[in-house]
């Protein structure tokens, strides 16, 4: 009874109890975790399809959680998570095991963030919080705004308030920023978020997720999509990754560069007949990089090392290299990886307008209000404002 007690209870610090986070090794099965526990598969005789089917549906990478008797190692309890809601429990009862399914408990909490940076925003903010997640998410909200490498410097603040969930002393899902701002040269830049279209804005009704147009031409039929696993290629009849998205459009249609950057690549990589052939790369901001292959042609202010703005011409569509017909290859990077470009932070283009502009501003001044109280008032570090159990959420909602 102590250790299902124990284990309702969530906020204890990993580091002081005998529970073990692990990773679920892939395409391991849960009767292989049974066997490799000496448990016997014959408990899974009786179950109801719902936790039958639950077993199958473990994904790879998973982190869960064991106890473990100190002395023997004997498996007492696994925590394995279906989802962000539900979660596979294996417990010994003394006699037996039983296998269930149960609620994800965690604690809903929403905190604040204030915190004057003294090496980089990801490191600081790591060492504050405990992990990456929320530098990660203020990254990608101010990417368009913040050059995370030139312009932020030392002293220099980051604010933010934020919910995320707790569940046996860790950050649980996705961390949701409410309101942030980046001091950056003594100018503080805001971030609201706002709900009904899950966009970031500024104080003043203006999207910051402006980074990147969404489509580098205005023919947007898609005729093949980013597969980083692979899929067979239409003329080498081999299973290659598609590491970027291709446009159908006639022969000349204008290419434009999806956001201001420099030129760093015009040409063909190797022979203008195979690969990329007619090839544009720009350099954006914070590491990003664009790409803009089977071109027919580029436009004359396009020389390598010349800065481009967003939406400036930079060649014209084209089938050089492999090409199966007339289409561009749209590829977008970030350091190495590749990444799906129709995926990325940039849908919508405008700001907010009339009463929609009106409501938001408001609330926006007095989020604000907050934020700058932080800044000037609050000691550096994480303050917790709401918490609430999961079951209490699930109640209210
Ligand atoms: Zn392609």
């Amino acid at each position: 009874m102590r250790r299902f007690i124990f284990f309702l209870c969530c906020v204890l610090p990993l580091a002081s109890n005998p529970v073990s986070e692990e990773i679920w090794a892939p395409n391991l099965a849960f009767y292989d975790y049974l066997a490799a526990n000496k448990i016997d598969a014959s408990i899974l005789t009786d179950l109801d399809d719902e936790t039958y089917g639950a077993l199958k549906m473990i994904l790879a990478k998973t982190a869960y959680y064991e106890h473990r008797d100190e002395e023997s190692g004997k498996l007492l309890h696994a925590l394995i998570p279906i989802g962000d809601e539900r979660q596979i429990s294996l417990y010994y009862d003394g006699t037996n095991y039983r296998v269930e399914i149960i609620p994800v408990r965690y604690f809903f909490v929403t905190e604040t963030l204030n915190a004057r940076l003294k090496n980089s925003m990801q490191y600081d903010l790591a060492q504050i919080t405990g992990n990456g997640k929320l530098s990660t998410e203020l990254a990608a909200i101010f990417e368009a705004r913040v050059d995370f490498r030139r312009d932020l410097q030392k002293g220099d603040r980051v604010g933010a308030i934020y919910d995320r969930k707790i569940r046996l002393g860790r950050t649980w899902g996705a961390v949701i920023v409410k309101s942030a701002f980046i001091e950056s040269r003594r100018k503080r830049i805001y971030a609201f978020y706002r709900a009904e279209d899950e966009s970031y804005y500024d104080e003043t009704g203006k999207t910051l997720a402006n980074m990147f147009l969404k489509y580098p031409t205005r023919f947007i039929k898609i005729t093949s999509g980013y597969m980083p696993n692979g899929r067979v290629h239409p003329i080498l009849g081999v299973t290659r990754p598609h590491l970027g998205v291709d446009f159908a459009a006639p022969l000349g249609t204008p290419v434009v560069s999806v956001a201001d950057g420099v030129v760093r690549f015009r040409g063909c990589q190797k022979e203008c007949a195979t690969g990329y052939g007619k090839l544009v790369i720009i350099e954006h901001k914070n590491g990003w990089e664009s790409r803009y292959a089977h071109l027919n042609g580029y436009a004359n202010a396009v020389a390598p090392g010349g800065r481009v703005k967003q939406g400036q011409t930079i060649g014209f569509v084209g089938s050089t290299g492999i090409a199966t017909g007339t289409h561009l290859h749209f590829e977008v990077r970030k350091g190495d990886q590749t990444t799906n470009p129709l995926a990325l932070r940039n849908v919508r283009q405008n700001g907010l307008k009339g009463g929609e502009l009106e409501r938001f501003i408001a609330e926006a001044k007095a989020l604000q209000e907050a934020l700058d109280y932080l800044a000037d008032i609050e000691e550096d570090g994480v303050t917790r404002i709401t918490s609430a159990p999961s079951s209490d959420r699930a109640a209210t909602n």
